[in-house]
């Protein structure tokens, strides 16, 4: 089986119990609904744990939601104001959003026994529920500890008509009248993005974009969003720049759920104006996994300095390739990196740069920063404990007595 191939990486216990779970779960059909296949936290997991599910035989069902570039700048705005940004929703565009809703309703099929609707988008779907006893669960990826309120009262009128709301970590959450469930995000070691790769496709990628080895790389991942403030690592970098010299790698996809891209992109190409030291790469999907693995690999630090995040994958993701990482104090990152133990939280440009600074200085530091990041994600993030927690929630949703909450 697809599973037995995680064993050596977490042990044969860990999947023996999750082959019994999945036994109590076989005969139900699952069914995952999100706004995108690629680009993006969300369609990185359910991509990878979407055939473990099948493979552990369950029947489950993924399906994507339509809508047109005026939907996505809606539930663009949603997303910034749960995040907490003080913009508010007109009347045109929640009838848009409803009007959307309403097109997918008609258009989608909801066959799943248990339905998981992912983020804001697809969220009004649940006025398709009836009383035919299939369980509906909100599976919120975004800190919405400070949204907006007129925007999260508008959102909460559908979220309470779900059974169960999960969020990635206690602190994104709000008090609700339905129950909430903990399960944090995860990445799968075994993928494309996450395997071990051999050095000669490494270099290939580093040649492709005119990447040298002879300097440190600084890199960071992200979709080209104002929210993982490129602008603000690049300012960084010619910080560190004066007095060690390195290169700076900015390597984001186009996710088809985020109109801001071509904005955010042109900002950061003013900004580094004609350094050749700065990389700014768009990259192609056909290649994307081999080639974030490649430069997340070949990279000497890694960054994100985002202003708000969810969880932070590609913190996770950095971790796992034993990186040294400089980020955030925001949404997921400071369960992922303890200060100074499995990595470096920061809060300001200059922070950053002063911590660029001092792990080029000091490779082994910076080494064992790594080594306990490695070891961090090996305990809490990988897919394994991700499809546990799932399985566990889907029982739950049967056996609401017998079932310690997650
Ligand atoms: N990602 C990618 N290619 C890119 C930029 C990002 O594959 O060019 C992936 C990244 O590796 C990670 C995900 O997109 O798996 C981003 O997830 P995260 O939780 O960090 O942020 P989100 O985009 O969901 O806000």
């Amino acid at each position: 089986m697809l599973i037995d191939k995680y064993i050596p990486i977490v042990g044969k216990n860990v999947i023996e119990e999750i082959k019994l779970l999945s036994s109590f779960i076989s005969g139900k059909v699952i069914q995952h609904i999100n706004s995108t296949a690629v680009g993006g936290g969300v369609a990185e997991i359910l991509n990878r744990i979407m055939p473990l599910f099948e493979d552990l035989g369950i029947t489950a069902y993924w399906d994507i939601i339509r809508g047109d570039t005026t939907f996505f700048r809606i539930t663009k705005k949603i997303h910034n104001a749960l995040h907490g940004k003080d913009v508010s929703l007109t009347h045109r565009d929640i009838e848009y959003y409803l009007h959307i809703t309403e097109e997918n309703m008609k258009r989608m099929r909801f066959n799943g026994d248990i339905i998981v609707i992912h983020d804001p988008q697809p969220l009004g779907l649940i006025e398709k529920r009836n009383n035919d006893g299939k369980k509906w669960v909100w599976r919120c990826h975004v800190d919405v500890a400070k949204a907006k309120e007129s925007v999260w009262n508008f959102l909460q009128k559908y979220i309470i008509k779900y059974d169960k709301v999960i969020f990635s970590a206690p602190s994104f959450s709000k008090p609700l009248p339905i129950e909430q469930i903990l399960i944090p995000p995860s990445i799968d070691p075994l993928s494309d993005k996450n395997k071990e790769l051999d050095e000669e496709v490494i270099n290939s990628v580093l040649q492709k974009y005119g990447i040298s080895k002879d300097k440190p790389i600084i890199a960071q991942v992200s979709r080209y969003d104002f929210l993982k403030d490129p602008l603000g690592v690049i300012e960084a970098y010619r910080i560190v720049k004066k007095s060690i010299d390195c290169q700076l790698v900015l390597a984001g996809n186009i996710a088809t759920d985020d109109p801001e891209h071509d904005e955010v992109l042109n900002a950061c190409k003013e900004k580094a104006g004609d350094d050749p030291d700065i990389h700014l790469l768009v990259i192609d999907p056909a290649n994307n996994d081999i080639e974030i693995n490649s430069l997340q690999r070949a990279a000497d630090i890694i960054l994100q300095k985002s202003i708000r995040e969810g969880f932070a994958l590609t913190v996770t993701e950095a971790l796992w390739k034993a990186k040294p990482v400089i980020a955030s104090n925001v949404g997921g990152i400071p369960l992922q990196i303890i200060h100074k133990h499995s990595g470096i939280l920061v809060h300001s440009i200059e922070g950053c740069a002063y911590w660029i600074k001092q792990l080029l200085k000091n490779p082994e530091y910076a080494k064992k920063l790594g080594e306990n990041g490695k070891e961090h994600v090996r305990n809490n993030f990988l897919i394994t404990r991700h499809l546990r927690d799932y399985l566990l929630l889907y029982l739950s949703l049967y056996n609401s007595e017998d079932i310690v909450n997650l």
